[in-house]
């Protein structure tokens, strides 16, 4: 299998190469890009663009690739963000181009988007002499840097690299270089639209018809081999060197999943009565587990015997348990090399032995968690295997990674046990367990199906081969949404000086637009209230962001730049003509009735937020809708 060479992707492969491809021909790339709102030319832009770098360097892929995504490497990483505050951003342009900070305010106020704010004041800006053009390596480098730049002096550090570049800036660059340092890159280049044109360009590569017209019919199957390599090692700097060498239809042997990069979770649909998973299952072999509440945790063990702890969003957490030692639980790490588990770690009484609710593993501290703090210990509920001595087990039936997981792991009470399951098709038994699985602290069952291809696990999916059962939601929509936080409405009476109501939207996986849902503002204690308004002001932006699709009529007080969601219940769902989420599909909007807050999820990325499809499938799942 192919690794990368380097953590950076800047100087990818040979570990030195830093691209020579200019800086200026990506941005006049972006630039065409922003002028089009059609998908089929962006999609040919930027393949061009990717088949034109890769003729003169195929290492120049990871770079441009990465820049075009607005990213600086796998997600798992850390210091891999940016997103960079716009008080240091205008700072910085004042600096460098000679305005006043006043006037970089001023402009910034008027045209809300500091990309063309740092253009207009290079563009005036006088020069003495030409600096040398930048390169979409050196660019990258340094955005690395910039990310990574940690300590006392790391601001100062940060604004003369910026400053260096604003300085060596032409044409456009400096509007897309302030734009990418802000991590909103803003001109429709949705991820999603970047891996059709990678795919794209890599297939005539392979094909070696350049210029001819690919079916998109095969650039469609690329596309899908390449997600569903994402999905078990989330990091484009090995899909692509895997491509280079193997070819996309190899990706699949070359670019398995492996210990020490977190794969993307299986994920579940809800149901809403036993009945319904009878039929979903029609007599096929299913069975049922405990559904935990607690946070997901896949826990892998490495070739050096080391123990990583990965969250739903593949962030590395294993500092925050220090209690857990995989040596404990494995039974024998002779025989056993490498590990990957899929857990939930839950809060445990160690008197009682019992289950505690997710409010208590929420209390625990997120870092620079000691041993010796840990009051509330949490126990992993493993219920899959996915990968042992480097063999893939996804491929397998849960049966068999059942078998596998019970041989390779022994369970010791209040640390590591299994899900409880039982595999039944009676109704009443199914009952009973539901019951039990309340009783017991969890939250419901999840339902799986137990043998066949459809029991193999699917990175990332979400299909009807998992389902959830969860026994507060059975009345309503049959699961809570999480939807992100992108404006508020200030408080009232008790709540004045605070924020006493929120706008909320699910997210357009196809548009990467935040679709607003409803106005909440039930379920909030003045502590909580107070708490989001420390947390929520500071991401206050000038207006809606050019990705939030709302109605004027239900315009916030302010706007907040996406970074919370809410996980919120409904009474249920109806169609709308002030909300907007997939309004893409219906003419008007679908909102959530009577939408009651239940917690933070900040175990999710606001990507992760509900979808405009999910939400398009729970309106359309309730009965007075189906009848
Ligand atoms: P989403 O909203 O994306 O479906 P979520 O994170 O809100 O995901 P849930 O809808 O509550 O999660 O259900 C799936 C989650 O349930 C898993 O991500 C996992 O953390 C948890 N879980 C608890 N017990 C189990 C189990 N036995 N099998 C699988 N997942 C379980």
């Amino acid at each position: 299998s192919v690794e990368p060479k380097s953590k950076s992707a800047g100087a990818s492969s040979t570990g030195t190469f830093i691209s020579p491809v200019p800086y200026n021909d990506l941005c006049q790339m972006f630039e065409e890009v922003e002028k089009t709102s059609s998908r089929l030319t962006i999609i040919k832009l930027c393949s061009e663009f990717l088949i034109s770098v890769m003729k003169q360097d195929s290492r120049n892929l990871i770079p441009v690739t990465y820049l075009c995504i607005n990213k600086l490497g796998p997600d798992y990483m850390p210091g891999m963000e940016l997103g960079l505050g716009e008080g240091l951003l205008m700072k910085t342009i004042s600096e460098a181009c000679g305005k006043s900070l006043a006037q970089v305010k001023l402009d910034f106020k008027e045209t809300g988007d500091l990309g063309q704010v740092a253009l207009s004041a290079r563009t005036v800006q006088p020069t003495m002499f030409k600096p040398k053009p930048l390169t979409v390596g050196e660019v990258f480098q340094n955005l690395q840097t910039i990310a990574s730049a940690q300590g006392k002096d790391s601001q100062t550090r940060k604004m003369r690299l910026i400053k260096r570049m604003l300085t060596a800036c032409q044409g456009v660059e400096a509007k897309f270089l302030i734009r990418s340092l802000e991590a909103k890159l803003r001109i429709g280049l949705a991820e999603k639209t970047v891996l059709i044109s990678l795919s794209k360009a890599l297939l005539v590569r392979e094909h070696q018809r350049v210029g001819e017209n690919i079916d998109m019919d095969l650039v469609e199957t690329a596309e899908q081999r390449i997600r569903d390599a994402f999905c078990q090692v989330p990091n484009y700097e090995i899909i692509i060197n895997a491509c280079l060498e193997y070819g996309i239809s190899e990706l699949d042997t070359h670019c398995a999943l492996r210990p020490g990069i977190p794969l993307k979770p299986m994920l579940a649909k809800p149901t809403k009565a036993i009945t319904e998973i009878l039929d979903a299952f029609q007599g096929q072999h299913f069975t049922c587990e405990y559904k935990y509440d607690g946070e997901r945790a896949q826990v892998h063990l490495l070739p050096d015997g080391s123990m990583r702890i990965y969250s739903r969003n593949g962030e590395n957490m294993t500092e925050r348990y220090p209690e857990i030692n995989i040596h404990d639980f494995v039974r024998d790490t002779t025989t056993t090399k490498t590990l990957i588990l899929d857990c939930e770690a839950v809060a445990w009484d160690k008197e009682q032995g019992k289950i505690l609710p997710f409010q208590v593993l929420s209390t625990r501290k997120r870092k620079d968690v000691d041993i010796s703090e840990v009051k509330v210990r949490v126990c992993l509920f493993a219920f899959d295997i996915l990968c042992h001595n480097g063999e893939r087990l996804i491929n397998e039936t849960l049966r068999e990674r059942r078998e596998i997981l019970h041989k390779v792991t022994q369970p010791v009470t209040g640390e590591f046990q299994y899900a409880t399951q039982l595999t039944t098709n009676n109704t009443d038994e199914l009952q009973k367990f539901l019951d039990q699985s309340v009783h017991d602290s969890c939250e419901g069952l999840m339902v799986k199906m137990l043998d066949g291809p459809e029991s193999h696990y699917e990175p990332s999916k979400r299909s009807r081969n998992w389902l959830k059962l969860k026994k507060d939601y059975l009345e309503g929509v049959g699961d809570s949404l999480d939807l992100c936080v992108l404006g508020a409405f200030f408080g009232k009476g008790k709540r004045t000086g605070k924020y006493g109501g929120f706008l909320l939207g699910c997210y357009n996986q196809d548009t990467a637009e935040f679709e607003t849902a409803c106005k909440i503002g039930t379920g909030f204690s003045d502590e909580l209230l107070q708490q989001l308004y420390d947390r929520l002001s500071p991401t206050v932006i000038d207006g809606p962001k050019a990705t939030y699709v709302y109605d004027p009529s239900a315009e916030p007080d302010v706007w907040f730049e996406p970074t919370v969601l809410f996980e919120v219940l409904t009474a249920d769902l109806s169609l709308s003509p002030v909300y907007k989420a997939g309004s893409g599909t219906y003419d008007r909007g679908i909102s959530l009735r009577f939408p009651r807050f239940i917690r933070l999820r900040d175990d999710k990325g606001v990507e992760d937020a509900t979808s405009s499809e999910q939400v398009i499938e729970f309106y359309e799942s309730q009965s007075h809708i189906q009848n």
